[in-house]
């Protein structure tokens, strides 16, 4: 998708943060990219590509890989050849939990019940694992990912929900950066910064409209914060007013602020966020998981 050759998006990474401390930021993020969306990533990554072509400008892109998506065994050659090219251009990987889906044991109470198996579809992976699950699955991850050559340093669970030990156990796989809805999280220390992310859901007609008219109020509120994120889906190009509304916010975006990948804006948060304790009301942060 992207015409750039590996120095293009190669910024050193110092550079890129500096420019991103003078005029905000904007982190273009792609979820759930596996060998079943493939096709739909692929029209996402062209319609970011657009755009950045559009503002003249060179968009890092950070792809969330899930490694078997709901058990799903497929792993076509060509598409990992795709995710090592990503990767030499510029653009940065992510594990994204081993199969995006919630088997952890049934929620008790109607909170956790709405936001587990109504709100993310039984999709957060994370959201109920024991501290020993969850790091068996992330090294089982990194394992996949050395096997095939795919560099990954951040882990992002499905739907951003973790478990009491999900952060605990990222640092100690060896993670080094993760994120929240709203907040990007360095590891193993955890400092952190704000970093509202506009989101869109396409699962059916009222959520699609929905999202629009929320995104386009968040934009309002969002428009003067320094870290801003456009976390996309592989469908998030294939309905005609829900792709107008990202793009419109990013052409926006990226006429002023610096695109950077989640691992850079991750080292922002190391050198300037906020430290565990003031963050752990917004983060889940529990002192514990920083200790490695
Ligand atoms: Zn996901």
């Amino acid at each position: 998708m992207v015409a750039a050759g590996p120095s293009a998006l190669n910024t050193p990474l110092r550079a890129g943060a500096a420019d991103a401390r003078a005029t905000g930021a904007v982190c273009v993020v792609l979820h759930d990219v596996c060998p079943a969306h493939w096709a739909a990533c692929r029209r996402v990554l062209a319609a970011v590509e657009a755009c950045a072509r559009g503002a003249g400008v060179r968009l890092p892109v950070t792809l969330l890989v899930v490694p078997h998506l709901h058990g799903d065994p497929a792993l076509p050659r060509e598409y990992l050849q795709w995710l090592r090219q990503l990767a030499a251009q510029g653009h940065e990987l992510v594990l994204h939990g081993l199969t995006h889906r919630d088997d952890g044991p049934p929620p008790r109470r109607v909170g956790a019940w709405l936001l587990r198996r109504h709100y993310t579809a039984g999709e957060g992976e994370f959201a109920a694992l024991l501290p020993s699950q969850a790091l068996q699955r992330m090294q089982a991850g990194r394992h996949w990912a050395r096997a095939h050559r795919l560099p990954m340093r951040g882990f992002v669970p499905p739907a951003w929900l973790m478990g009491p030990g999900t952060l605990g156990a990222a640092c100690e796989a060896g993670f080094r950066h993760t994120c929240t809805l709203n907040r990007i999280i360095a590891l193993p220390q955890g400092r952190s910064l704000h970093a509202p992310s506009f989101v869109f859901s396409t699962r059916s007609a009222w959520r699609r409209v929905l999202s629009v008219v929320w995104n386009r109020l968040l934009a309002w509120r969002l428009g003067v914060l320094p870290l801003q994120r456009l976390e996309l889906h592989p469908h998030d190009a294939d309905h005609t007013a829900v792709r107008r509304c990202w793009e419109s916010l990013l052409r926006q975006a990226l006429r002023y602020r610096t695109p950077l990948r989640l691992g850079e804006a991750a080292e922002l948060a190391r050198r300037h966020g906020q430290d565990p304790v003031g963050a752990a009301g917004q983060t889940g942060w529990r002192a514990r998981g920083a200790v490695r």
